[in-house]
């Protein structure tokens, strides 16, 4: 089945009858995609990335962060790490191991390094647990160790080890009398130290698997017409979407004027707002503002236009060929229907600058709420 195949290509929009009959459970997340209305062909894409392209970056980010999701359901990063009382090379040591991101030789030969994956003191898997805990020249290293803790009855898996392990009640060092170790704990200490204390708070381990790059851009300079199209009447738009990530709804603004700004265009095209619902994202409300001005300069006949957004992702993506998964149909209407234009260019606006559009989008938005909400 193609997605061709659930859209009417008579009305240009989702056939909900052959959705129902085929699909039904995902009715509800399909009245929030855009049915593209200019044809677009069906393509393959990679969700995860925002080009759709798929990389092997982005798979194996999936893969790891649907694991350590599920890994670290119950586990507390906090109280188990980065708020322990200690120092912090050791709190980023904890937080490797925990991340199964020591170099040992099970993850190295995981990783395709031509390494013995076993123990070379006991021959059995040398993972982050084995090490600490598992192996039994470490079990005999913990017993000579002065702590008040059998370490042999703690947890068998790593996590529930961590959690555990800064419990362990420290004894006073027996047997040692000149080494750092002393000099740091005078007498007077107390014999017991609690290790779960406010320690330093870092940011969360997992966001820098899962955060995408996000795209930097320069402002692009409006263009100057081309010289052949210099005899053009080109029209500025103005565009500018607000959104309510609650609601999903968007109040979208946009007016119309010319160069020099020395008469308006109609006044019928002046200020246009309007309001759309199942918005899934700010971009996706800019791109939406965009495509709406671009149809209501379509119907009053423009022959070139030039729209201006503060939105830098959105005028990027419409100066390329690039392709954007979240709002893949929208775009494709929007460089469709610039093609009935003799010029159409893109260019992006500081939002100070673009407090017209602004104004209206925001008071678009506000109308529609108050006429919802008793
Ligand atoms: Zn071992």
């Amino acid at each position: 089945m193609r997605v061709s195949d659930l859209i009417d290509p008579t009305i240009k929009s989702w056939n909900w009858t052959a959705i129902l009959e085929t699909i039904h459970a995902y009715e509800d997340h399909l009245r929030s995609i855009f049915a593209s209305s200019s044809n677009l062909p069906d393509k393959l894409v990679w969700l995860p990335t925002k080009n759709g392209n798929y990389t092997s970056r982005s798979g194996f980010g999936v893969s790891v962060v649907k694991e350590i999701l599920h890994r670290f359901v119950n586990f507390n990063w906090q109280s188990n790490i980065w708020r322990t009382h200690t120092a912090p090379k050791i709190q980023t040591f904890i937080w490797k191991a925990a991340m199964e991101a020591l170099p040992t030789n099970a993850n190295l030969f995981y990783r395709g390094i031509q390494v013995d994956p076993n123990c070379k003191r006991c021959n059995q898997t040398e993972t982050c647990y084995h090490i600490l805990q598992d192996c039994p020249f470490s079990r005999r290293v913990w017993d000579l160790s002065p702590l008040h803790t059998n370490m042999s009855l703690l947890p068998s898996t790593l996590l529930d080890w961590i959690g555990k392990i800064k419990l362990a009640v420290n004894l006073l060092p027996t047997g040692i009398s000149s080494t750092s170790l002393n000099a740091k704990k005078p007498p007077q200490q107390p014999i017991t130290t609690n290790n779960d204390q406010l320690g330093i708070n870092l940011p969360h381990p997992v966001l820098p698997l899962i955060s995408q790059p996000f795209p930097h851009h320069v402002a692009s300079p409006a263009p100057p017409p081309d010289s052949d199209l210099t005899s053009l009447f080109v029209i500025s738009c103005f565009t500018y979407a607000a959104w309510n990530a609650t609601s999903l709804v968007s109040g979208l603004g946009w007016y119309f004027r010319t160069y020099t700004d020395s008469y308006a265009v109609s006044d019928l095209c002046q200020y246009s707002t309007a309001t759309r619902t199942h918005v899934c994202s700010a971009l996706e409300a800019e791109a939406w503002a965009v495509l709406s001005a671009l149809r209501q300069a379509q119907t009053c006949g423009f022959e070139a236009i030039h729209i201006f957004s503060d939105c830098q992702v959105l005028v990027k993506l419409l100066n390329s060929e690039d392709i954007h998964t979240a709002i893949h149909a929208i775009l494709g209407d929007i460089r469709a229907i610039c093609s009935s234009f003799k010029l159409s260019l893109f260019s992006f606006i500081p939002r100070l600058a673009n407090g017209k559009a602004d104004s209206v989008a925001k008071s678009a938005l506000q109308a529609f709420v108050s006429n919802i909400v008793p």
